[in-house]
């Protein structure tokens, strides 16, 4: 344990106290364990309704942002079809296929009412999860048999596809529904199952400058996810429903289970639409979504599904809870969503059904919970059943979209998937080429912190050397605020100028001819990873899955912790009590990325020079997936050059 002098400030040299013990380096929450999907994910709801609207613009901007949809893509046609009319027994159900971006199909079922109700219709979009098969699910006779005498189910058809049975149930209550398919189920072919929610390993051809897929540092870098796909086809399928002539846009409904009330309350978060919803075993502080469909770099950083599901308050959420990672949501999470609500004034319009003796589903007393939800919020035409009528289970072959008429697209086709990603980038990028600010509304996002949130600094020192005209002080910037520590060398000359210099490089070169010219001279030593792991390659959560968006979904990058530390620096420089007239920022080649996304995030009036050396680097050019400079979004974004621009002064 070393002694060590404390003073309140670098530059003005008042010292405070004596020699005191102290703990060594101040903490820094960054060199513990990485965050994943498993971890705890509290919602501390704002105290006032003004807190809640910032936090929640800034959390539906992250969201949108992380799934790429900052810009939203430009809605091309539809190019609906709607086919194979079958009828069943009070309802009938018909085959669509409508196009979410050019060339790219969203197939699924539309359940409508066997006799149309009078007026407009209520809408109902049915996102389904992780059930074998989806819109062709066929459980066991075994798996229904247990179902019936758990008193899960009571019938046989709807024991075998509970899908289908929410389906005809809403109908039958007279609302139109639209069960589409997730990306890689039933008739959802051009990206396949294995990719979209198997992922594991990269795939060394779709990691490429022009014509990249899904997974790749490319798709990284524009924020192109399966997840995002999933949510923009949400999107298109109300788009859908909302153009089909009975619906009344107004009372629009989603609900899904598992992976599908992931889709429902991400889709809830970012589109204004849905009137009311009803997301089943998903929301909770614990296990956050295992698919890859189910993460987004960005996305879960500084927050987590319930603060998510929140930003459909006030309007009308039910939820269900099972025996899964939604046991405990009674007590953690629930009270906090009906405080927001509470502080919303609509206490009444956030319900939990809490059915934790069966395991994860979307079983009979679930949906009969969701029926009367959407009988009081959507005001449906005809009420919520007593008892869930019967149905007959609806094979594939009734259901399949894909005819001689509606041949079927090439299954598992990479063409497919890159004209998809493709079509994405070029429309974002010709997006922004028209409103750059775009970029600006979307950097504090990429860097993790805006300037606002740089943090509470002080400095807490090492030790301290006279040399011929300076002093030269060792020790730590400590962000209080975020609880981060920087290393950091001040050079203070005996006769100051009032500016400071900070020299982000390697070394001290030429730190001696600044603090001779009279400038102070800040040295940060910036964030590094702990050991073990090799400079080159970045940690990464545990698991053999090849997904960057597991770790950068909950965890800010390499690049973006040392661009916080320069965000710290400066922020303690500007903050002192001596107020030096400038603050000037120099990067060596090495430390230009950081350099530059942080000094973008700066005011002009606080950094009024920066000097960035040449470098020939770009996020282009990172082509491993677990590089420390791999940044989400920054090709998308404009790369290097436009945080350059940003940066210059
Ligand atoms: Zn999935």
């Amino acid at each position: 344990m070393m002694k060590r002098t404390v003073i309140s400030a670098v530059l003005g040299l008042t010292i405070l106290g004596g020699d005191v013990e102290s703990a060594g380096v101040p903490a820094d929450v960054r060199s513990g364990p990485l965050k994943d999907l498993n971890g705890y994910f509290p919602f501390d709801p704002p105290g006032s309704t003004e807190a809640w609207a910032k936090r929640s613009a800034a959390l539906r901007l992250q969201t949108q942002v992380a799934l790429g949809l900052h810009p939203m893509p430009e809605k091309t046609p539809l190019k609906a079809v709607i086919h194979g009319k079958v009828a069943g027994d009070g309802f009938t159900v018909e085959k669509v296929i409508f196009e979410s971006f050019p060339g790219y199909y969203v197939t699924g079922s539309l359940y409508r009412p066997a006799v149309p109700v009078a007026g407009k219709a209520p809408a109902v979009l049915c996102p389904h999860g992780h059930w074998n098969n989806g819109r062709f699910l066929s459980e066991s006779e075994a798996d229904v048999a247990t179902a019936i005498r758990t008193g899960a189910e009571k019938q046989a058809d709807a024991g075998r596809s509970p899908l289908q049975a929410r389906s005809i149930g809403l109908a039958r209550m007279g609302c139109t529904v639209f069960f589409y398919d997730m990306i890689g189920y039933a008739d959802s072919v051009q990206v396949s199952y294995e990719l979209a929610h198997r992922f594991k390993q990269q795939r060394a051809e779709m990691n490429v400058a022009a014509g990249w897929g899904f997974f790749s540092p490319q798709a990284e870098g524009h924020l192109q996810s399966i997840m995002g796909l999933q949510t923009w086809n949400s999107i298109r399928a109300l788009d859908f429903v909302e153009g089909l002539p009975e619906v009344d846009a107004a009372r629009i409904g989603v609900t899904g289970a598992s992976g599908g009330g992931t889709q429902t309350f991400v889709l809830a978060a970012i589109d204004a639409r849905p009137a009311a919803i009803f997301p089943c075993v998903m929301v909770s502080t614990a296990m956050q979504g295992g698919c890859t469909c189910e993460n987004a770099s960005l996305l879960r950083i500084g927050t987590g599904n319930v603060e998510l599901a929140g930003l459909f308050a006030p309007k009308p959420m039910g939820m269900t809870a099972a025996n899964d990672w939604t046991k405990e949501m009674k007590t953690k999470g629930l009270p906090e969503l009906q405080r927001l609500y509470g502080l919303l004034g609509k206490s009444e319009n956030v319900m939990l059904h809490d059915r934790t003796e069966f395991p994860h589903n979307y079983n009979l007393p679930s949906r009969m919970a969701m029926y009367r939800w959407f009988e009081k919020h959507l005001k449906t035409p005809r009420p919520a059943p007593e008892e869930e009528g019967a149905f007959t289970y609806l094979t594939k072959e009734q259901l399949s979209v894909w005819n001689g008429e509606h041949p079927a697209p090439a299954a598992g086709d990479p063409e497919a998937e890159r004209r998809v990603l493709r079509h994405w980038s070029e429309d974002a990028s010709r997006q922004i080429g028209v409103k750059p600010s775009l970029v600006d509304e979307a950097l504090p996002v990429l860097a993790g912190r805006s300037w606002s949130e740089a943090g509470v600094c002080r400095w807490e020192v090492g030790e301290r050397v006279q040399r011929s005209g300076w002093l030269e002080m060792k020790g730590w910037i400590e962000n209080t605020g975020h609880r981060e520590a920087v290393a950091a060398t001040f050079l203070y000359p005996d006769q100051w100028n009032g500016s400071v210099v900070v020299l982000l490089q390697d070394g001290d070169a030429g730190a001696e001819a600044v603090v001779k010219s009279g400038a102070a001279v800040c040295l940060p030593v910036l964030f590094s990873e702990p050991s073990p792991g090799t400079p080159a390659r970045a940690r990464h959560v545990e698991g053999d899955r090849d997904f960057a968006g597991y770790t950068h979904g909950y965890n800010d990058g390499v690049i973006k912790r040392r661009a916080h530390d320069v965000l710290s620096v400066v922020s303690f420089i500007r903050g002192h009590e001596r107020k030096p007239t400038s603050i000037e920022v120099r990067a060596a080649e090495s430390h230009v990325p950081e350099g530059a996304l942080a000094v973008a995030l700066i005011p002009r009036d606080v950094v009024g020079k920066a000097v960035f050396a040449e470098t020939a680097f770009r996020f282009a050019s990172v082509s491993d997936i677990r590089s420390p400079r791999l940044l989400p979004g920054a090709l998308k974004y404009g790369d290097l050059p436009a945080l350059l621009r940003r940066a210059a002064r």
